[in-house]
């Protein structure tokens, strides 16, 4: 048991369950019991935590010999051995990456599945074989750092948590978060978007703040469903979240709609600052010759005024080598305006997202908004308070330390799971559609975006071909219609079905997302009972920029999508009716009028030539006339059927 330390007394004789916010640049722990929710500090009274671990290599493996402040202070001493952002490498191949790659001080290479793994470098030189470590180890170290931190102050072995991740994370990262809690020997109960965090930690502080109240004397929580907007701008990733919270004994949490862009934050404020520094007549002759020691120094620098200019008017730079210069916030906010609207772009997409959920107007959304809460020291920023405010039409919610607030939240979330918080429940959304392929590469959509999670749908499916036996089923992630442009999670198979013709077999598709967006998805054929399930993991999930990435082409090509999708299921269906219709036009053809027999061998002719066409170029056939043609022969082929029916009643035994 560790010893030592602040102790801050624990109310509930549970298991204590602590809420972690595990961040890019910093991580923080904190515990909610019937005083509700606090931030547990280290030995030293300080609530962050940096997301940092240095190592050594000693023999054959690495040691952790610094985590947090002192790995952070030492980094420029081994900087190739001093790990930090390891979160952008969680759950991702080294693909998906790249991006972050020049920002990252040491090297990263593909591990199974091309993975991104750390490498450490062996007594600081280059050639020598280096030793690999997964991301999830790495975040291990400050997980089990916070651990500590947490079981010496709350008197007891912590080992439950609820963690919390972006609300964009995938399930192959929200799954490496859940890994790299077991390696710290932490049991993660629940994993939460870090929105979501806060939107509960809003939620709680109104409930505390009516309790503290005279009786009457100000408004209360909102009994009434409310909707809020979480906006949470860090130094290098944007999120904004619109959560609807119904009020009253159980307070309920919804995610309406989440989007975000995973390169926007405060550093490319820095940069922006560093820019413009470097064209000052003072310096722009240096421009090209700083070392890198003065580079970083202009860059601290810069991020040090930018700071200052957040509680005042004007401050000074000491440029390198040279002269003081003076930057007004008025400079800085012309400067930045392009990267907030940026941000605000990305709230107009959100908004219409969460208003078609809502089935109102994105106008009539903004009008109806409840609260906007600020998350991420970015939003200190005077600039990006007011354009929020005017964005939205509302002053935002400042009230909540915006460092702290996702952590309060999901200690809120342990509360709510071990029972000392009671009458709240959460829900989350899935960020895209789920769906399976179906006969002539098109997608079935089964679970749509921004279902609420946990989620359950079925959907009944046959087979296309006589006599299958065992039914490929493919799992698909995204909005298009076609699965060239959606995202591959998986295939099975469903197997052992006894032979039957095709369209007869009953198959039973059912998806399910539990609570942490994990998906499950199980067939079952209903004549013959067979079986078959599959836990969806993929090896490396969708990027931020992918599903960003999806979503527009879905918008863009959405009538063509449509069109393609229409063809490719006409084709399907027209090409079983042509098998059914031939095979008794051919029994019966000696039973029936030949003017009308010829008719019916002329539709099956111009059908077959215009599927033809279709699998040729999709393009160059048009659905409604294709559709036209297929239901023409249906029509027509009824006599047929009423032929043949007659005819197999004729022929039965004893008739
Ligand atoms: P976070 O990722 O939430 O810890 O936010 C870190 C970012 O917030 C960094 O880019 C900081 O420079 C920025 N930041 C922190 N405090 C302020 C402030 N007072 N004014 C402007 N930006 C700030």
């Amino acid at each position: 048991m560790p010893s030592g330390g602040v102790v801050l007394p624990l109310r509930s004789r549970m298991t204590p369950i602590v809420g972690i916010d595990l961040g890019t640049t910093n991580s923080l722990v904190a515990i909610c019991d019937d005083k509700g929710p606090r931030i547990i500090p280290d030995a030293q009274g300080r609530p962050l935590l940096p997301s940092v671990v240095r190592y050594e290599v000693r023999g054959e493996r690495e040691v952790a010999v610094a985590r947090g402040y002192e790995a952070r202070a030492h980094a420029p001493d081994d900087p190739a051995n001093t790990i930090s952002s390891v979160k952008r490498l969680m759950g991702r191949s080294v693909a998906d990456a790249a991006p972050d790659l020049p920002f990252l001080s040491y090297s990263v290479v593909a591990g199974d599945h091309n993975t991104a793994r750390v490498a450490l470098r062996r007594g600081g030189s280059p050639e020598a074989e280096p030793v690999v470590l997964s991301p999830q180890e790495v975040s291990a170290e400050i997980l089990r750092a916070l651990r500590e931190q947490a079981s010496r102050a709350l008197g007891t072995e912590v080992t439950k948590a609820v963690i919390t991740v972006p609300a964009y994370f995938d399930d192959a990262q929200r799954q490496a978060t859940r890994d790299a809690g077991r390696i710290a020997g932490l049991e993660v109960v629940r994993i939460v978007p870090e929105p979501t965090a806060a939107a509960l930690a809003y939620g709680l502080g109104l409930k505390a703040a009516a309790a503290q109240r005279p009786p009457g004397s100000t408004p209360s929580p909102p009994s009434t469903p409310s909707t809020i907007a979480v906006f949470d701008l860090g130094g290098g990733t944007f999120d904004i979240s619109i959560l609807k919270l119904t009020g009253g004994d159980t307070d309920i949490f919804q995610v309406l709609a989440t989007a975000g862009d995973t390169h926007l934050g405060g550093d490319d404020v820095d940069n922006l600052v560093v820019n413009l520094l470097l064209s000052d007549p003072g310096l722009s002759h240096r421009r090209g010759t700083l070392t890198p020691a003065e580079l970083s120094g202009l860059k601290l620098a810069a991020e040090r005024a930018k700071c200052e200019l957040s509680e005042r008017e004007q401050t000074a730079i000491d440029l390198p080598s040279g002269p003081t210069r003076t930057l007004t916030r008025a400079e800085l906010e012309s400067l930045i305006t392009p990267w907030v609207d940026r941000a605000l772009d990305i709230c107009g997409r959100a908004l219409r997202d969460a208003a078609r959920q809502l089935d109102i107007t994105p106008e009539a959304l903004k009008d109806t908004l409840d609260a906007v809460i600020m998350v991420g020291g970015s939003t200190r920023i005077p600039l990006i308070r007011r354009r929020v405010g005017e964005f939205f039409g509302r002053a935002p919610y400042t009230a909540l330390d915006p460092d702290q607030v996702v952590a309060l939240g999901a200690a809120v979330q342990a509360g709510i799971l071990s029972g000392t918080v009671k009458g709240a429940l959460l829900l989350d959304v899935i960020p895209l559609s789920l769906g399976i392929e179906t006969a002539g590469g098109a997608v079935a959509k089964i679970i749509f975006r921004n279902s609420t999670v946990p989620a359950r749908a079925t959907e009944m499916f046959s087979t296309s071909v006589d006599g299958q036996t065992s039914i490929k089923l493919h799992i698909l992630q995204g909005e298009r219609e076609m699965v060239e442009d959606c995202r591959s999670l998986g295939t099975f198979h469903l197997r052992g079905l006894p032979p039957m013709p095709a369209g007869i077999p009953q198959v039973e598709v059912e998806f399910l997302v539990d609570a942490n967006g994990v998906l499950n998805v199980s067939a079952h054929e209903r004549r013959s009972g067979r079986r078959a399930q599959l836990q969806v993991i993929p090896n490396h999930g969708l990027t931020r920029e992918e599903v960003a990435r999806m979503e527009a082409d879905s918008l863009t090509h959405a009538r063509d999508d449509m069109t393609r999708h229409r063809i490719a299921d006409l084709i399907v269906n027209s090409k079983l009716d042509i098998k059914w219709i031939g095979e008794r036009l051919a029994k019966y053809e000696s039973k029936l009028d030949p003017d009308y027999a010829a008719d019916l061998k002329a539709q099956l002719a111009a059908l077959r030539s215009r599927i033809e066409s279709a699998e040729r170029d999709w393009k160059s056939v048009d659905p409604d006339e294709f559709y036209r043609a297929k239901n023409a022969l249906d029509q027509s082929s009824i006599r047929l059927q009423e032929v043949g029916i007659s005819e197999s009643l004729r022929n039965r035994p004893g008739a």
